[in-house]
């Protein structure tokens, strides 16, 4: 098949890539090096995709997803059968003055793959939603069904959005879709501004890291190799019925506090973390818990690595590119 993913130097779009080329797909990655994100970290993570098994089937092309012509024109020239989005400006702790710019990468930028999407009749789009759309309120257990109408940030607010304009592509222009809810991703290859790579950071160099609330939020943290696994799967599985349009939630089902993730990897790690407290942030959910078991009816996949597994395998990896 040939696979259009955008965010392909991000962290998500590397291992679904990477996974998609394993099985002899041909991938087209889009990405526009965003700098609000480590731009050196994503040139790596493109490099060594063209070390990978499968590495002849993939094309990097640098576009903005918010510039419609330069999209149309890729869609014409490569004839994508899916596409992947992934792109996005990512966080939830969004800095003063950015709401903006995550409006235009995640809703602008979401419109036009839509409709370059729809018009290339594409076989199935898969997108990244988050899930932060379930804001204030929800009933842990989270399930696709409830209400997510109280987002808590911006960039909430624009996966929300994105759900409600692929409902509306699907229903008008007969678009498969799947927007999937990623519960707190991490593994190798990670996001530098996230905990997990934060406290990695802050314990090798014995250096004071803040804890908000205590650490006492709770978070269902899914390793990336399962969140790629769901993807692909998903991606060989588009929704039926009219609109074809779903949501899925992509995470463990067994949140953990921030505290007991951090002693995992102080254990990992033998050192005691130098801990210093901080109030809670506003835009940050008291707690995260998927319930997966609509992506198990759907795709025969639930995520399964074990946070100890996990970071183990972290662990090892952040090692080793700190010893390089
Ligand atoms: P990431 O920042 O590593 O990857 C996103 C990529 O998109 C980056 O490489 C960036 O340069 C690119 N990008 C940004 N704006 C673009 C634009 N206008 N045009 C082209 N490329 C653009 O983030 P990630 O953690 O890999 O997240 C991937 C997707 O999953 C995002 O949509 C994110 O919102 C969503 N998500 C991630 C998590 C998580 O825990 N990592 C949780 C929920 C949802």
């Amino acid at each position: 098949m040939r696979v259009l993913v955008t965010g392909a130097a991000g962290f998500i779009a590397h291992h679904v890539s990477a996974r998609l080329l394993a099985r002899g797909d041909d991938v087209i990655g889009v990405d526009n090096l965003d700098p609000s994100g480590d731009v050196a970290l994503k040139q790596a993570r493109l490099a060594r995709l063209g070390t990978l098994p499968g590495a002849a089937g993939f094309t990097f092309r640098p576009v903005d997803v918010t510039d419609g012509s330069s999209l149309r024109t890729l869609f014409e020239q490569t004839r994508p059968e899916a596409v992947v989005h992934l792109a996005a400006r990512v966080g939830v702790r969004a800095p003063a003055g950015t709401a903006q710019a995550y409006v235009d990468a995640n809703v602008s930028g979401f419109l036009q793959v839509l409709e370059q999407a729809s018009a290339a009749r594409v076989r199935h789009l898969v997108y990244a939603s988050s899930s932060s759309v379930y804001g204030a309120g929800s009933v842990p257990p989270f399930q696709e069904g409830a209400a997510a109408d109280h987002p808590l940030s911006v960039y909430a607010a624009t996966k929300r959005a994105d759900e409600l304009l692929a409902h509306a592509y699907s229903h008008l222009h007969g678009l498969p879709t799947s927007g999937l809810r990623f519960f707190t991703v991490y593994g190798p290859w990670g996001r530098p501004d996230m905990a997990p790579l934060r406290f990695l950071r802050a314990l090798r160099d014995g250096a004071e890291l803040a804890l908000h609330d205590e650490g006492r939020m709770q978070r269902d943290f899914t390793h990336v190799e399962d969140v790629a696994e769901a993807v692909v799967r998903v991606v060989d599985r588009p929704p039926q019925g009219a609109p074809a349009c779903r949501v899925l939630n992509v995470g463990r089902g067994e949140p953990v506090s921030v505290r007991d993730f951090l002693a995992v990897l102080e254990r990992r790690l033998g050192v005691p973390a130098r801990v210093r407290s901080a109030p809670a942030q506003p835009g940050e959910m008291e707690a995260t818990w998927a319930d997966p078991s609509a992506l198990e009816r759907e795709t025969g996949f639930r995520p399964r690595i074990s946070l100890e597994e996990g970071l183990a395998g972290l662990v090892e990896w952040f090692l080793q590119q700190a010893g390089a």
